[in-house]
């Protein structure tokens, strides 16, 4: 440790983990201390450590921006709209700081896993289509040169959208089974499976399900092993894909984890994402609230090129909001 490029290649590494984890979402009583957590910091090292000593781009690879819900009481629509741009700024402005410590900088590839599981939300493979056009149009847009989308398309490129679910899952599937064994163990699992069998339920209770509140709940509970499964199946095949990449996700996990879980926006709600919520201005800043919630509060809809944007709260509302919530 005594040589000085050594221990240069250290700092950067530790200062550029120190930026990452400085958003990190974490599971509740997982494990983490601090601000920025040591024992995760010391988990990630060696993979940064290795990028910065062999002068390289630092690559991260995050699961995410599937789809819109389809739940109209959660989203403005089917397209992507200031929610992800919110969340696409952050993770290129952090990029951006990671470049100002490493000068090859980082990249993110945001792995779209809208095609991975849409049929089990009830969401179109053309809505799909749709939203991964606008986000890379967005992402062009914006100006966000250290992002881009990699998607199950590119994968089995010329196949069909069902046929492509169907050769990941025959690749990488474990079975539900086993999920369920682990689900069982309680820990990480078992937060994992509650929090997507909140979003089915929330996702698949709109307009369009006339049956019972507990057939409902059965077949959310079916469901959402089905998307474990297949949100598994995607980060293994990510994971021979992109060997050297780190693995970021949406989810909050515990310490120490083969991922850091990161936050896309400033939510009280660990598991809320643009994709399944709306910004909303409050004063100075922006949040997501589901749309019934903003609209409940009193938030006022903007249109930017003749589109639904976001709701924005005056600060009276957003006071009220705040009181409601304490
Ligand atoms: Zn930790």
């Amino acid at each position: 440790m005594s040589d000085p490029t050594a221990l240069d290649t250290e700092r950067v590494a530790q200062a550029v983990l120190k930026e990452v984890l400085a958003h990190q979402r974490r599971m509740r009583d997982g494990g983490c201390t601090a601000e920025v957590c040591p024992r995760c910091a010391a988990h990630h090292l060696d993979a940064v450590r290795e990028a910065v000593a062999q002068n390289r781009r630092i690559e991260f690879v995050l699961p995410a921006f599937p789809t819109k819900s389809p739940n109209p009481a959660k989203v403005l629509g089917p397209l992507p709209d200031l929610a992800e741009e919110l969340a696409l700024r952050f993770l290129n402005s952090l990029c951006e700081r990671i470049g100002g410590i490493h000068a090859p900088g980082a990249t993110i590839v945001l792995c779209s896993d809208g095609r991975v599981f849409n049929d089990l939300l009830g969401v179109t493979d053309e809505d799909v289509t749709r939203y991964v056009r606008a986000i890379d149009e967005m992402i062009t847009r914006i100006g966000a040169t250290h992002l881009e989308q990699f998607t199950l398309d590119e994968v089995y490129n010329g196949a069909g959208h069902e046929e492509m679910r169907e050769t990941l899952s025959a690749g990488y599937a474990r079975s539900v089974e086993e999920l369920r064994e682990e689900v069982r163990a309680g820990g990480a699992p078992l937060a994992m499976y509650r929090g997507i069998t909140r979003f089915m339920l929330e996702d698949l209770s709109g307009p369009r399900w006339t049956g019972t509140r507990s057939a409902l709940q059965r077949k959310c509970r079916t469901l959402a092993y089905r998307v474990i499964q297949r949100s598994k199946a995607w980060g293994d095949l990510l994971g021979e894909l992109f060997p050297d990449a780190i693995r970021l996700s949406i989810h909050p996990q515990p310490c120490s984890s083969e991922k850091i879980g990161i936050l896309l926006a400033d939510t009280p709600d660990v598991w809320l994402t643009p994709w399944h919520s709306v910004a909303v201005a409050t004063g100075d800043r922006y949040t997501l609230m589901k749309r019934a919630e903003a609209e409940e509060a009193g938030g006022r809809l903007e249109f930017v090129d003749g589109r639904p944007s976001h709701y924005v709260l005056d600060t009276a509302d957003s006071g009220r909001l705040r009181d409601r919530a304490a």
